[in-house]
């Protein structure tokens, strides 16, 4: 169902500049429309950003795959994920092969989520918190990608990324935010690479913004 949608959407997001032909399959395969509400099935398609409920929405895909672009990831690569939402993110980055760990904040979202992915027998490891402060417990990650706006890089994260592992997250205001992409080059050293111009929902708890 929706081959040649999804095919477009691939070409369309190849023709913007992704080029991460690992990334390009992950889309071409994974089922958007399955994460997103029954009434916009007809946008699932769509290089746009979706409601999902509670406020939150499902990434542009063009967006989701620069990000995950970005990551590098490899097949086997730990990668943490904060924000699950949909569950679509999760979904690709599973698809290409890496281990997935995904912290959502919202009981709604993280329960329907949870259901829908084992659903799909898209094997995530899940838990309902505050992902600003990480998940200590398998840390280190290869990749750490954060799908909320942050006001800051939380130390924390940057505490549980492995030596040579890539976190990538939209840092700026409530309106808007560059996409930062910090490399651990050593235990305390980061290089950091910003991109401009995305835009996020905001990313909230003890090491992003407060409760509003
Ligand atoms: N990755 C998602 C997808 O594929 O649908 C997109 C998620 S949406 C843009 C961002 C999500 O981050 C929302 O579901 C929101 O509830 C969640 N969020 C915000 N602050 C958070 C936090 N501190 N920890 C975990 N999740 C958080």
């Amino acid at each position: 169902m929706y081959e040649k949608e999804r095919q477009e959407l691939v070409d369309k997001i190849s023709k913007n500049g992704i080029t991460d032909v690992y990334v390009l399959k992950a889309i071409s395969e994974v089922e958007r429309h399955k994460f997103v509400p029954e009434a916009l099935l007809p946008h699932a398609y769509k290089d746009v950003a979706l409601p999902i409920g509670y406020g939150q929405t499902i990434s542009q895909p063009y967006t989701v795959a620069f990000m995950t672009q970005s990551l590098k990831v490899q097949p086997d690569s730990k990668i943490l994920e904060i924000g699950t939402g949909s569950g679509y993110q999760a979904a690709l980055l599973y698809r290409m092969g890496a281990k997935v760990y995904s912290i959502e904040r919202q009981f709604e979202i993280y329960d329907r989520t949870r259901k829908l992915l084992d659903e799909l027998e898209i094997r995530v490891n899940t838990k309902c918190g505050d992902g600003t402060i990480g998940w200590e417990e398998f840390a280190p990650f290869d990749g750490i990608l954060v799908t909320a706006g942050s006001p800051n890089v939380p130390p924390s994260l940057q505490k549980q990324l492995a030596v040579g592992g890539k976190l990538v997250i939209p840092v700026g205001d409530k309106v808007s935010q560059k996409l930062r992409i910090v490399t651990k080059v050593d235990v305390d050293k980061f290089e950091t690479v910003d991109i401009p111009e995305f835009v996020f929902v905001p990313l909230i708890g003890k090491e992003g913004w407060k409760q509003q």
